[in-house]
């Protein structure tokens, strides 16, 4: 999309020069090209003229009318106030009024007809606006403006910046190549990319330049989703994952385990699987489900059907505890089972690690689970056929094209801990097909979910007792470890020291924190799950998968410091078993964002509806990390509310990679170079490289 114009400094544009350039750089603004591509954020419409008796106070708006009065003076306190004031013909009038600027000064005249746009406010008797922006209607460009706004730096005035922009327009625009075909751009009736940048800054009318601007949104979008496309077809048409078959025998066998019948989300998520697993194309599929829905019933099926065929199935765990977690629980489902199985994590001795290894390498272990260590150089596999990757959102994009060099070409089964919004569905794990379990297994209760006040701790401290009595066990979530200097956080340290010799010094209290040692972690949740301890005060640690039914009372402290999606993560640890679980929120809240956080996830226990709201509530950004997910920043479009552009650049990037893969022909070129350009070095795009 380079030309050598477009890859000029934008300091030898006429009026720019190195002091305003400078100011450019800080916007990231170096050469023409990424002037012309700095976008208008959104649009001020001075088009929309209110009649002056129409006049709203607060709100953006555009008045016209004749100049009727000038006035200048000097306030007690030596500010200097310059007034305007116009009327319509029937007298009714506004004032403009700018304190200390010469803004105004010689640029209207009485009886000139001029429009004011701002925020009117009443003043004693009559509207006024300050600073009202003023545009100036003589006979000869009676045209009002639509104002782009766009994200400034101090000491550059929108003005020079548009200026710039027009003459690196005049200069530049037809030069740039156009990512979209004339094929897309009829079909979503959009402008060439010139007329687009034309009008994205200069419109004519603020519908033009919002649909230019979101022409600019759509390209970015599909040049990702192309990206996608194109990485997911490049796995599928490798087609030498092995084959296989469940056989009515091998479903039978393996439903034998379960001392439960599966649900239907389960059945669906499994039977999907099942026929992606028969095919010699790599199976890569995501599993979401909402928390305790049952997703490693629906994995451990997989599996088996790999171990059943006479192959290798790994299955990955973001953390040692977690992986220990779904160690053990292999060992209950396969405890009569001769499938040759074991844990491979980082605190294994180096001798039990050897063992293991060639284990691996000599085909002796059918099914090994573990963490990260697993995808180290040295572990090497025999007829590796299976990667199941549980949690997903701790690895990352980059992570997974790290596992999938390992082996030859294993199916893929990728599962998230909490439900995502649609729209990381579709661009995160665009590349991937989806099942959904939403249905909780029958009889499961939901959690009862409160926020108190301070003063009703000691009364919820007692529950907590009569529930302990009861031989049940609770967890208190605190969000740190340590004391902190900066933040006036009680820690998990803190509140184990208060809780163990106060309130509950006749119970049996544990710590668990990240800053234990693997092995201490281990024991301590041994002894949580052995009912060994009553209460365990500790950390998001505990955040995913850990699952001890007997389990029923959370206190989360300083619940105002999680998100929504980790809040219901942690209060699932207390849904695991038929007993009614119950979750209390302490919270000192000072933001109107937390408030309505902490009264959402005490509304509804939906995390499928909680995703959407968090991620609106905190933009996506903040919801998964945006370097985590490992696609850099969108320049222009946000994800939360651009989801039907993202939907429209799905569709059509499907079908352009379903027709050309390589983006070989001629209507493709520049969308191969735009996609190479951002994604090939994130994503292994050797299929268009
Ligand atoms: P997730 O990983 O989706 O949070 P799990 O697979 O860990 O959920 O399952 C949560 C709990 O529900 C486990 O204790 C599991 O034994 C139980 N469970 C799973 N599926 C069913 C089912 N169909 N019927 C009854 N209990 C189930
Ligand atoms: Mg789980």
């Amino acid at each position: 999309m380079s030309t050598p114009n477009l890859q000029q400094c934008v300091q030898y544009l006429k009026g720019v020069g190195p002091a305003r350039a400078e100011l450019l750089a800080k916007l990231g603004i170096n050469t023409v090209g990424e002037l012309i591509f700095h976008l208008p954020r959104s649009y001020d419409d001075l088009t929309n003229v209110k009649p002056l008796e129409q006049i709203e106070a607060g709100v953006l708006q555009t008045v016209q009318g004749e100049v009727v009065e000038i006035d200048g003076k000097e306030l007690p306190d030596g500010r200097r106030v310059t007034q305007v004031v116009i009327a319509d013909p029937h007298g009714k009038c506004v004032a403009g009024v700018w304190y200390n600027s010469l803004m105004i000064v010689g640029k209207v005249h009485y009886g000139q007809q001029v429009a004011f746009s701002g925020k009117p406010k009443w003043y004693r008797d009559h509207w006024t606006m300050n600073h009202p922006r003023v545009q100036v209607l003589n006979e000869k460009e009676a045209k009002l403006e639509v104002v782009p706004v766009y994200p400034l730096t101090e000491g550059l005035r929108p003005e020079h910046l548009r200026d710039a922009i027009r003459l690196a327009l005049e200069k530049s625009a037809d030069e740039i190549l156009d990512t979209l075909s004339a094929l897309i751009r009829a079909r979503r009736e959009y402008p060439s990319v010139a007329q687009a940048l034309w009008q994205v800054h200069f419109p004519e009318a603020l519908p033009q330049g919002v649909h230019a601007r979101r022409r600019f949104i759509y390209e970015e979008f599909l040049i990702l989703q192309v990206a996608l496309a194109v990485r997911r077809r490049s796995m599928r048409d490798r087609q030498q994952a092995p084959k296989l078959a469940t056989t009515p025998q091998i479903d039978a066998h393996i439903r034998k385990l379960y001392p439960f019948a599966l649900t239907a989300d389960q059945n669906r998520a499994i039977a999907s699987i099942v026929k992606d697993l028969a095919s010699d194309r790599p199976m890569q599929r995501l599993l979401q489900a909402d928390v305790g829905a049952g997703k490693t019933a629906v994995a451990i099926y997989a599996l088996l059907v790999a171990v059943a065929n006479k192959h290798q199935a790994i299955i990955m765990a973001p953390t040692e505890v977690l992986a220990q977690q779904h160690w053990q629980t292999l060992e209950q489902y396969l405890a009569k089972s001769r499938v040759r199985r074991a844990l491979l994590t980082g605190s294994l001795s180096s001798k039990e690690r050897e063992r293991t290894l060639n284990g691996l390498k000599a085909g002796e272990i059918d099914l090994v689970v573990g963490t990260q260590a697993l995808i180290q150089d040295d572990v090497e596999f025999a007829k590796l056929a299976l990667v199941v990757i549980d949690e997903q959102h701790k690895f990352g994009v980059n992570q997974r094209a790290r596992v999938k060099k390992l082996g030859v070409d294993p199916h893929y089964l990728v599962m998230i801990a909490t439900p995502i919004p649609r729209t990381i569905a579709l661009s995160v794990f665009g590349d991937l097909d989806t099942s959904t379990i939403k249905q909780l297994p029958p009889g499961r209760q939901s959690v009862l979910t409160r926020w108190h006040a301070e003063a009703q701790r000691e009364r919820v401290y007692q529950r907590f007792q009569e529930e302990i009595k009861k031989g049940r066990q609770a967890y208190i979530v605190c969000p740190l470890v340590e004391e902190s200097e900066t933040l006036d956080l009680t820690s998990a340290t803190e509140l184990y020291e208060i809780l163990r010799t106060g309130p509950f010094k006749d119970c049996r209290v544990g710590l668990l924190h990240g800053r234990l040692s693997d092995d201490e972690k281990k024991h301590v949740m041994n002894a949580f799950r052995d009912r060994q301890l009553d209460l365990l005060v500790t950390t998001v640690v505990i955040e995913v998968g850990v699952d001890v039914p007997n389990a029923t009372r959370m206190i989360i402290e300083h619940a105002d410091r999680f998100g929504l999606s980790q809040l219901h993560q942690l209060r699932g640890r207390v849904s695991r078993g038929t007993v009614a679980g119950e979750c209390y929120l302490f919270a000192g809240v000072t933001t109107d964002e937390a408030r309505q956080r902490l009264r959402a996830i005490s509304r509804t226990t939906d995390g499928f509806a909680l995703a959407e709201e968090d991620a609106r509530l905190r933009g996506l950004g903040e919801f998964f990390g945006t370097r985590q997910h490992g696609l850099g920043d969108l320049r222009f479009g946000d994800l939360l509310h651009d989801i039907d552009l993202l939907e429209m650049a799905r569709a059509d990037a499907i079908e352009i990679v379903a027709a050309d893969a390589g983006l070989r022909q001629p209507e493709h070129h520049a969308l191969r170079q735009a996609v190479l350009a951002r994604y090939g070095q994130t994503l292994d795009l050797a299929a268009i490289g």
